[in-house]
């Protein structure tokens, strides 16, 4: 189907006009009515100026405005960009200037920070939404990301030429539009800011069609669950792996979403055993957080069928343990925010094999590419590369990045891995985790397997830190289950027995937690960077 992005809602909405779209706290939205909010921002985007290609920031936690705005957003011919409400003044400074918005829709409680940077950037018009008409429910559970004494400032925003309140504006509006023309191949819905755990964020152009083939692929993986059926949303919406496999699957599919502001392993248990998900995308740290809950056992699980983990490794124990509780499938996939993002999984209801990413999805190439640009033998380990209509036409105003990772439709993801006689692939590490320490490449992977076979470590991460004698030398950061205490020692002794010498970690430290990613993926670059502060 060659249609833009926000076809879909239209056409839910239209098939299914009462069915309910989204839950968020206690609050409930049809599809019909998230349609007439987003066609009423859309217009009133328009009444700004806002002309088909300009971009506007959606900086907001998943609540029904995040959908309300990106959708209400392409339907005025927009391209959206997504902002980490997290972003401090510095990173939103950089992603305004980078993608030129010249519009925002941000909460309330975001607006100094917005205030802040807007003299220094293109922005123009700001849409402040605010939390008072979600109430009730416990303010600090919505804004992780905002300090305590900030809750008793209430931000009391007046609407002005450039600050515009999104509640008056779906009040008053009478929702008409101009409906834009859009070729779904060309035309970008979106600008989505790779999550920089390896370096500078660069903005990933994904078009209409990226956006639509990709969710249809997620859906013909997913064929058993019906419309109506519901599907947990504790991906963050503002990074493409939720966005996708959770939003616009909704959105397209007619499944209810269940909106999580943020991820608390007590409120998913609760919420699981109340709402009865029966798909639940998530990243392994969410699985191993609920898994690591002391209630764990005192809800209901049963209704979860069907869940992907993508964005990091899948421990086995995890996925065993979390299908044994929930009596439904976790599967492990790949993909990364170039391809929009899924590109490989393992079948939902069919062959998987543990330790690998599964097959490409339908209509996606994938290959294996060693150093000299051939293509790799069955097992051979080289750079996965992938094509299809999910990946990316480029970095936004980044010819040179392109160039680097776009050969000839080609994606080369800069993770190494394999394929097996069967075409199941492997992810072995990313080609820059790569330690080389006295002359040895090493994959930190692996060798964070090892240590999550230990029974006393719930988390880790393995990283080169710099040494004198060896280039670089094996760390690793441990959190442990509570209730365990082990010491270097003994996880020492275990990896010698388990790896090769030269693998084994030199150093370990001991942490109450880990840096994280919106997604829950561990940010070794955070890690490395404090190491080399240390070093200065
Ligand atoms: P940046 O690209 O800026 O470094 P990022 O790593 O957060 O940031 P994403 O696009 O969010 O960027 O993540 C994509 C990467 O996540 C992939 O290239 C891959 O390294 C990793 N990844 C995704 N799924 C898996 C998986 N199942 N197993 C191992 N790694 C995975």
């Amino acid at each position: 189907d060659e249609k833009p992005l926000d076809y879909f809602l239209a056409a839910t909405a239209k098939k299914f006009p009462k069915k309910k779209a989204l839950h968020f706290m206690g609050k409930e939205m049809t599809f019909e009515e998230v349609y007439t909010e987003a066609k009423k921002l859309a217009g009133y985007f328009q009444s700004l100026g806002l002309k088909k290609g300009d971009r506007v920031a959606v900086m907001l936690p998943n609540s029904p405005q995040a959908v309300i705005s990106y959708y209400g957003a392409l339907m005025a011919g927009a391209i959206v960009v997504q902002t980490n409400p997290l972003y401090k003044e510095r990173e939103l400074e950089y992603q305004l200037n980078d993608s030129g918005a010249a519009f925002i829709v941000c909460l309330d409680v975001l607006l100094p920070r917005v205030t802040n940077v807007r003299g220094k950037t293109p922005l123009k018009h700001t849409v402040v939404t605010g939390i008072k008409d979600y109430l009730p429910f416990p303010k600090n559970k919505l804004y992780p990301f905002i300090q305590k004494k900030q809750y008793n400032m209430v931000v009391q925003v007046e609407q002005s030429e450039d600050i515009h309140l999104f509640e008056s504006i779906i009040e008053k509006s009478d929702g008409a539009y101009t409906p834009v023309e859009i070729d779904p191949e060309n035309d970008l819905a979106l600008l989505q800011y790779t999550g920089g755990t390896t370096g500078h964020p660069k903005g990933v152009m994904l078009t209409h069609y990226n956006l639509v083939a990709n969710v249809q692929m997620c859906q013909r993986w997913l064929y058993k669950i019906k419309p109506g059926e519901k599907i947990l949303g504790v991906l963050p919406f503002f990074h493409v792996y939720g966005m996708t496999t959770v939003m616009n699957m909704s959105i397209m599919y007619g499944f209810e979403m269940i909106l999580m502001p943020k991820f608390d392993a007590e409120d998913v248990l609760k919420t699981i055993q109340k709402q009865k998900p029966t798909m639940f995308p998530g990243a392994p740290t969410i699985y191993i957080g609920l898994l690591n809950h002391p209630n764990l056992n005192k809800y209901d699980l049963s209704s979860i069928e069907a869940c992907i983990s993508g964005s990091a490794p899948l421990p086995l124990e995890v996925q065993d343990q979390f299908e044994k509780i929930t009596g439904g499938n976790l599967v492990e996939g790949y993909g990364l925010t170039e391809t929009s993002p899924v590109t490989h999984a393992n079948f939902i209801w069919g062959k998987r094999i543990n330790g690998s990413i599964g097959v490409p999805w339908p209509d996606t190439d994938a290959k294996v590419v060693m150093e000299d640009g051939k293509e790799a033998l069955i097992g051979e380990v080289g750079e996965i590369a992938v094509k299809g209509p999910q990946v990316m036409k480029g970095y936004w105003n980044n010819q040179d990045e392109t160039d680097n990772v776009l050969k000839e439709g080609w994606l080369f993801t800069g993770d190494m891995g394999y394929m097996d006689k069967d075409g199941y692939f492997y992810i072995v590490d990313r080609k820059k985790n790569m330690i080389i320490a006295g002359g040895y490449n090493i994959y930190p992977r692996e060798v964070e397997e090892v240590l999550y076979e230990h029974e006393a470590v719930q988390e880790t991460v393995v990283a080169g830190i710099p040494d004198p004698y060896r280039g670089e030398t094996v760390k690793a950061y441990v959190v442990l289950k509570p209730g365990y205490e082990v010491d270097e020692k003994e996880l020492n002794a275990f990896c010698r027995e388990n790896l090769a010498a030269f693998k084994a970690p030199r150093i370990y430290e001991f942490r109450d937690e880990l840096p994280k990613t919106a997604v829950g993926k561990i940010l070794r670059r955070q890690l490395a960077d404090e190491e080399k502060e240390k070093a200065a």
